[in-house]
């Protein structure tokens, strides 16, 4: 018996919206969408190809050249904007809904999502009608000003964690900037994309501002990437697939923001608030499925509190409450789809053989179809671990002891991956020292991963490169043209006398 939840009114296919129309591919391609908790497909999506690309970037580049949206007052764009923050919030549950179900993401995470997306939206309205740009006196001689302006087509490619949210992260600022867009969203779940186009109609964004290309990312994205008239491609994937991007970019020298895959440490000092410590890591890898970029998922605790540590984090890891996307109490879900669900597991069998199981390891009770995997704990694993340096991004966990300072900086630095680090101590002089070593992008000091959106996102090493968030946005999507402009004497050699 399958226990999923089917909610109402589910579309029965799944099409691109070009120039404000949806419509089925130029050649009629398909490809399945499953649901994660039956593993049955639930609807066909339209696969995008070359001609499907072309023509939304075509739509796109004629909204930019040709339509109001690029030369509208900022207030204008901003109150479009705002509109359509209201329309997100005012449908929360049922973008929850859908989203839960097409990911398998905890129905009450994903209403937060959900909110969060609109969030973004509100953000980069306000953003933009604040936004001053820089003018540079050079006193009796020159005058030299910024001039600002959105840069044309903006291909954007997200990943099937948090899809919605993420979507909104790239959407919000590529057309609060006034640009145009082509969303190439992830193949496992393209349900909530799809939610787009109507409220962005609805919010009175003019036609072709918006575009949406479903396919798969070796088809529709690959072409968006190498399409000679969308100068930007905003991406968060998996590392290989960004290193993949850069190189088929580079013929074109597209302006790339790569927001990549991660490996984050948690570190524990003995004297931190060991509470806090547990509940915030415990939250930081199993919270989204543990398919989150930023998750917390190697912890590396002072050998002082280490079996403390250890017995706790585990008893109350076994205590995670695993379940049905769509029941309110669920803490944890089904993973996205049976390819990664098997790549998790493999990944869980590894463990078996490189640490100490303490908790989950497998299918957990009562749940033998459908994608679910039991919150696992593996202890003492040694940093040449596997399941130490690589990206699981699933419900698993690495815990390690260090004994000096300087060891927990080497294992924290120790892999390939710098996205996010999360330093748990008292120790005011250590906690900054340590913060401002460790190599990545973001570092929560006794906390969890909150963030406020102005402050820069983005991994350094293999987890990215360029930075997002707040003005960093404003600047990826526009261009700085500089004026310049004689007031007096300047420098004017005559060639030619
Ligand atoms: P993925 O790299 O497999 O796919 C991401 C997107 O790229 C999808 O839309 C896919 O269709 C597309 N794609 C795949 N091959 C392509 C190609 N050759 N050309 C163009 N597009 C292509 O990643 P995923 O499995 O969907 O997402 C999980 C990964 O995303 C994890 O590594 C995670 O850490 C990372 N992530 C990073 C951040 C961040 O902000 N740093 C946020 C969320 C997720």
């Amino acid at each position: 018996m399958t226990q999923t939840h089917r909610p109402a009114d589910l579309p029965t296919a799944i099409r691109h919206y070009i120039d404000g129309r949806f419509v089925d591919s130029a050649g009629g391609e398909t490809f399945d969408v499953l649901d994660p908790v039956s593993n049955e497909t639930y609807v066909q999506a339209a696969a995008g190809q070359q001609a499907d690309v072309d023509a939304a970037v075509a739509a796109a580049r004629r909204a930019f050249a040709e339509g109001p949206w690029p030369r509208m007052l900022p207030r204008e764009r901003s109150r479009v904007l705002h509109r359509i923050a209201d329309l997100v919030e005012s449908r929360d549950a049922r973008l929850a809904e859908l989203e839960s179900f097409d990911s398998g993401l905890p129905i009450t995470q994903a209403l937060g999502q959900a909110r969060r997306a609109a969030e973004n939206f509100r953000f980069f309205a306000d953003l933009i009608v604040a936004q001053a740009d820089d003018t540079y006196k050079v006193p009796g001689r020159q005058i030299n000003y910024v001039n600002r302006k959105p840069i044309g087509v903006a291909g954007l490619i997200t990943p099937w964690n948090t899809p919605f949210m993420l979507e909104s992260w790239k959407l919000a600022p590529a057309i609060a900037t006034g640009n145009t867009v082509v969303l190439k969203p992830a193949e496992f779940t393209p349900l909530s994309a799809s939610l787009w186009a109507d409220i962005f109609e609805e919010a009175g964004l003019p036609q072709g501002v918006f575009n949406l290309v479903n396919g798969l990312g070796e088809e529709a994205g690959d072409a968006l990437v190498k399409h000679p008239d969308v100068p930007l491609i905003s991406f968060t994937g998996e590392s290989s697939t960004g290193q993949l991007i850069f190189g088929n970019a580079a013929p074109y020298l597209k302006g790339l923001s790569m927001e990549l895959g991660g490996k984050s440490p948690a570190v524990v000092f003995a004297d931190a608030d060991l509470d806090a410590a547990i509940d915030a890591t415990i939250f930081g890898v199993f919270s989204l499925n543990g398919e989150r970029c930023t998750a917390g998922s190697r912890i590396l605790v002072e050998r002082a509190v280490y079996d403390e540590f250890v017995e706790r984090y585990a008893a109350q890891a076994k205590r995670v409450r695993v379940g049905y996307p769509h029941e309110k109490e669920t803490e944890v879900g089904a993973l996205v789809h049976p390819e990664h669900f098997e790549k998790v597991m493999s990944y869980v069998e590894l463990g078996k053989t490189e640490g100490r199981l303490v908790a989950g390891g497998g299918r957990p009770e009562g749940f033998e179809t459908g994608n679910f995997v039991a919150p696992t704990v593996f202890a003492d694993v040694k940093p040449d671990a596997r399941i130490f340096q690589e990206e699981i991004f699933g419900p698993v966990v690495a815990i390690t002891p260090f004994d000096t300072e300087a060891e927990a900086l080497e294992l924290a630095n120790g892999v390939k991956y710098g996205l996010a680090a999360y330093v748990w101590t008292n120790d005011l002089k250590r906690a900054h020292n340590f913060s401002q070593a460790v190599e990545a992008g973001m570092v929560w000091l006794n906390s969890n991963n909150v963030r406020d959106l102005r402050t820069p996102f983005g991994g350094v090493k293999a987890s990215g490169l360029g930075h997002e968030g707040g003005y960093r946005s404003i600047d990826f999507y526009t261009d700085q043209q500089a004026v310049h402009i004689t007031l007096g004497k300047v420098h004017n050699p005559t060639f030619g006398k």
